[in-house]
């Protein structure tokens, strides 16, 4: 199994940020081993009768990292290049994000290898359905909560809380976040990654005394986070220059209209042809000079071959893993790049994630406006707390943010002690 997940490059990617981590802590060697590897590795055969009548079988994967300090917790994604070492890198990254945040969570991620835009919204439900049973002996409230991630959303969420409450025969809020407000979902969490991304951009212009309303931005992606970054930071009175997703890349010097744009998204599908911009082409809009470059589609987009040339004074990295190790290498070379690593950056997800199902276990609600705050605060404080380490350490803002949620655990399975 060691093998077969090393042989993909996400794992790969993965490992090797954790290896040079430990090294950098010292970590113990009986620690290091067990912090490494997932606790399950689930894989699921999922049958469904297409609409034209024929059967299909997807195959579907949930990897659950470690659960030493809480039940698991993360998305589950929907999209053809999932694999279960993806999944897998997916989950351990999850560790040391609620580690570094300070969730009582350890790291979880699913996925089923399929493209939901090739499946009707029948197929798509049956599909989610299907997948939560054959899953089901492995999650619950206690053990494992699911959220959406790439090609899912709340809808996907309210199926899945529909088939464990049927199971349980009682309604079970608590086994997703990202959940509908209307079966308890939180106020503000469609929109709390996208948000938090652009929360910390303005923390560290700040650091860089660049002002919100001279500043300009690029963005890889225009789903959930991507848009809900664009939407945010633009009210801070940040210029988005360049937006790109599946279908295309465009590009406006003066600041591309999110309102319009997002209207031209759901009417087509994507942002190509948008009539407020100019095509581009998408890697060369990743090389355009701008104050934040946020990647918020997929993994590997920033690599050996673009690193040199970015023009960007943040990174901010709201997609997971965007980055390779050898990309790393060359931002570390210079000083004129500041990383927001993803671990960091897209955490504003899984932190309202958490305020959802500490309202769901109390059967309380907080205000939108609450939720903010609260997530603003906890943001803030794993902001600085890296930004610290970094400094006082003389390392990266990687090595930093990931030393702070590995150490958590480290400690944790340390103190737990290893059971017979
Ligand atoms: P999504 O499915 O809502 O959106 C993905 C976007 O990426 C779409 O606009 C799609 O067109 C675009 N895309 C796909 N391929 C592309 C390509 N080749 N070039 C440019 N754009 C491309 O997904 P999402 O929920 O916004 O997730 C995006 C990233 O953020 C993922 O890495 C995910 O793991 C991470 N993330 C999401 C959340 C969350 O709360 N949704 C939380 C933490 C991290």
């Amino acid at each position: 199994m060691k093998k077969d997940l090393l042989n993909n490059k996400i794992f790969q990617m993965a490992v090797s940020q954790f290896d040079r981590t430990a090294d950098f802590l010292e970590l113990d060697q009986s620690v290091r081993e067990r912090c490494k590897w997932p606790k399950r590795l689930i894989t699921v055969t999922v049958p469904i009768q297409r609409d034209n009548g024929e059967t299909e079988v997807f195959f579907g994967y949930r990897v659950q990292h470690h659960l030493s300090r809480g039940p698991v917790k993360g998305g589950l994604r929907f999209h053809p290049g999932v694999t279960l070492g993806e999944v897998a890198a997916l989950a351990m990254w999850m560790n040391w994000k609620c580690a570094l945040m300070d969730l009582p969570f350890g790291g979880g991620k699913g996925g089923i290898t399929c493209d939901p835009r090739t499946l009707s919204a029948h197929e798509t439900e049956n599909l989610t359905r299907r997948f939560a049973m054959e899953i089901l002996p492995f999650i619950g409230p206690e053990t494992d909560v699911m959220a959406p991630d790439m090609g899912t959303n709340e809808q996907t969420m309210a199926w899945i809380t529909d088939v464990y409450s049927t199971h349980a025969g009682h309604f079970v809020p608590g086994i997703v976040t990202g959940k509908p407000v209307e079966l308890q979902g939180s106020e503000g969490r469609t929109q709390a990654t996208g948000h938090g991304v652009a929360f910390l951009i303005t923390r560290a212009f700040d650091k860089l005394n660049i002002k919100e309303q001279n500043a300009t931005a690029i963005i890889q992606g225009f789903g959930n986070v991507g848009s809900h970054a664009a939407f945010t930071l633009s009210r801070y009175g940040v210029s988005i220059t360049g937006i790109s997703d599946i279908t295309g890349a465009i590009w406006n010097e003066q600041g591309i209209n999110i309102n319009e744009l997002t209207k031209h998204v759901h009417q087509t599908g994507g942002v190509k042809d948008f009539p407020g911009a100019e095509f581009i082409d998408p890697d060369e809009m990743l090389l355009q000079p701008c104050d934040a470059l946020v990647p918020a589609a997929l993994e590997r987009v920033i690599n050996d071959k673009n690193a040199a040339q970015l023009q960007c004074r943040v990174l901010a990295e709201a997609a997971n893993g965007p980055t390779t190790p050898l990309a790393d290498a060359i931002l570390e070379s210079r000083d004129d790049i500041f990383l927001i690593p993803d671990v960091l950056c897209n955490a504003g997800g899984v932190t309202v994630s958490y305020l959802e199902w500490v309202q769901n276990i109390q059967r309380y609600q907080w205000s939108e406006q609450e939720i903010l705050t609260k997530l603003e605060t906890k943001l803030e404080a794993a902001f600085e707390k890296v930004i610290h380490f970094a400094e006082r350490s003389q390392t990266s803002h990687r090595v930093a943010a990931l030393s702070l949620g590995i150490e958590e655990v480290a400690t944790a399975k340390s103190v737990r002690g290893l059971f017979p």
